[in-house]
């Protein structure tokens, strides 16, 4: 019997190595906590959530909320965790954490199929060489060797260690008629939306993100991001016009409304390959997310931008995952096809978004024992959707990403109404999952339950 390496018991780490275990597969689940800390974790209990103890949405109608419907009908165990430690707290889910994590440890710490060892892992050399079997799900604090063992594999340019993300917005409000295709220098390439700002517009724009309220990094973070990048507001405040000669800088635009280059100008660039969702280039920001509602909706052709992700710096340790992971998040394409990476290290973001690589990441590494296909998920689910992202090699500029609607594939037919175009998301996904559970039996899914959802 083979058996598998888990490195990291937080979130993904406990979900993968429950899925396998449960699966009849014996694994050794590495964790280094309480032996050495993170800056965040203070406690040596699995699946620790170190800031909010909100899970988000339980409303189906909402991406997160249906990320949830998928995972309890996957099986998943952090989940179900989270439910039996569930506080009042209206249509999201929020836990008693101390509660949680200890059910959470209690339980993998029991299971027969499960070895816990306590220790650091400073190097990927030992499994590389073994070619054991591995999920690596060390999170956003990874710690400092095995950070830099993993770039010796990967290439230092693969691995980050802060975030630095400008916003996501969606396609579908965006005014066209305010905003013109064009790539800088070229008339005839379009693969950027610009935003032309003129001289009173820009003026009012710095104005108000100069003044706009920021987020309070926490002390460990801010050294890495003062040396990563500086925020957009802090650009504006050097000087008024210092934007216009960076992010904003209007040279090689021409707004074909007035046949002249703009004042200033905002880019905005495909996030994926179907358009549905545009980035702000250069926007990478520290504004609260209600400031970058205010201020970055009174760009042009912004006004009614519907944010899918909020700009944001902060520490975190990740890969480039869609230069790297293939879809069942294996280092395959380089040649590494028993290591598997789980988790925030992937570059999905949030904590129900780490059950579900860590679960996937399990699904994957069985279907390779057993040597089954590999379980891809249909795009047309949230996890299928998000993964997809993550792994697909036409991702530029990864940054990480949380579940969301924008990054699906688009509908048949477009909905004009955000409500009914979600609740047509949410109703494929649902049944997209369903046809793929019942495709699968060989991956002996776990069985399903119900959680107290708001459903569609
Ligand atoms: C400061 C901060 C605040 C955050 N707040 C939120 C929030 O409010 N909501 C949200 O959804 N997400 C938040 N996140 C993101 C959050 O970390 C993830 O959502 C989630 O914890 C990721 O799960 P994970 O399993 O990938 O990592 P983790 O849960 O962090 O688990 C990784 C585990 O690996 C262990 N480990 C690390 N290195 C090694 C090693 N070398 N050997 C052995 N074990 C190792 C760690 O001790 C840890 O137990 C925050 C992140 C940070 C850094």
């Amino acid at each position: 019997m083979q058996r598998v390496t888990v490195i990291g018991a937080g979130i993904a780490g406990s979900e993968a190595a429950w899925q396998l275990a449960e699966r009849g597969i014996a694994v050794r689940l590495i964790e280094m906590r309480p032996l050495r800390q993170t800056p965040v974790h203070d406690s040596d209990r699995f699946a620790e959530l170190v800031c909010s103890n909100s899970l988000k949405s339980i409303d189906t109608k909402t991406a997160a909320g249906a990320l949830k419907r998928e995972l309890a009908r996957l099986g998943s165990v952090v989940l179900h965790a989270a439910l039996a430690a569930r506080v009042p707290a209206g249509s999201a889910l929020a836990v008693d954490r101390g509660i949680f994590s200890r059910a959470i440890t209690a339980q993998l710490s029991s299971h027969t199929n499960i070895e816990v060892v306590r220790g650091e892992v400073e190097s990927l050399d030992g499994i590389i060489e073994s070619k054991e079997l591995c999920i690596l799900a060390t999170g956003p604090l990874t710690s400092a060797s095995l950070a830099e063992s993993i770039q010796g594999v990967l290439g230092k340019e693969n691995l980050a260690f802060f975030d630095a993300a400008a916003p996501i917005i969606s396609a579908e409000p965006l005014d066209r008629d305010r905003l013109f295709a064009q790539s800088r220098y070229s008339s005839d390439e379009k693969d950027y939306l610009n935003a032309a700002m003129d001289r009173e517009t820009y003026e009012d724009f710095i104005t108000q993100l100069i003044v706009a309220q920021r987020i309070v990094l926490k002390d460990f973070e801010s050294h890495d991001l003062f040396q990563a990048c500086q925020p957009l507001e802090e650009i504006a405040r050097k000087g008024r016009d210092a934007l216009r000669f960076g992010a904003l800088k209007p040279v090689g635009l021409i707004d074909p409304r007035t046949d002249r280059r703009p004042w200033a100008a905002v880019q905005l660039r495909a996030e994926n390959t179907d358009r549905t969702a545009y980035n702000l280039v250069g926007f990478q920001t520290n504004l609260t997310f209600a400031a970058q509602q205010q201020v970055f909706r009174m760009i042009p052709g912004l006004e009614r931008a519907e944010f899918l992700r909020y700009g944001v710096m902060h520490r975190n340790t990740f890969i480039n995952s869609p230069q790297l992971l293939d879809s069942s998040l294996s280092l395959s394409r380089i040649g590494l096809p028993t290591i598997r990476f789980a988790g925030q290290i992937t570059g999905t973001e949030g904590y129900v978004e780490a059950i579900g690589s860590g679960l996937m990441a399990a699904l994957g590494t069985y279907a390779q024992i057993k040597g089954l296909p590999e379980p891809v998920l249909p795009q047309q689910t949230l996890l299928g959707s998000l993964l997809r992202y993550a792994t697909d090699p036409n991702t530029l500029d990864y940054q990480p990403m949380h579940v969301n609607y924008g990054i699906m594939m688009p509908l048949e037919q477009p909905i004009r109404s955000k409500q009914q175009r979600y609740l047509a998301y949410s109703q494929r996904a649902r049944q997209a999952l369903d046809d793929f559970i019942d495709d699968r039996p060989d991956l002996r899914f776990l069985p399903p339950y119900s959680l107290p959802l708001i459903q569609d």
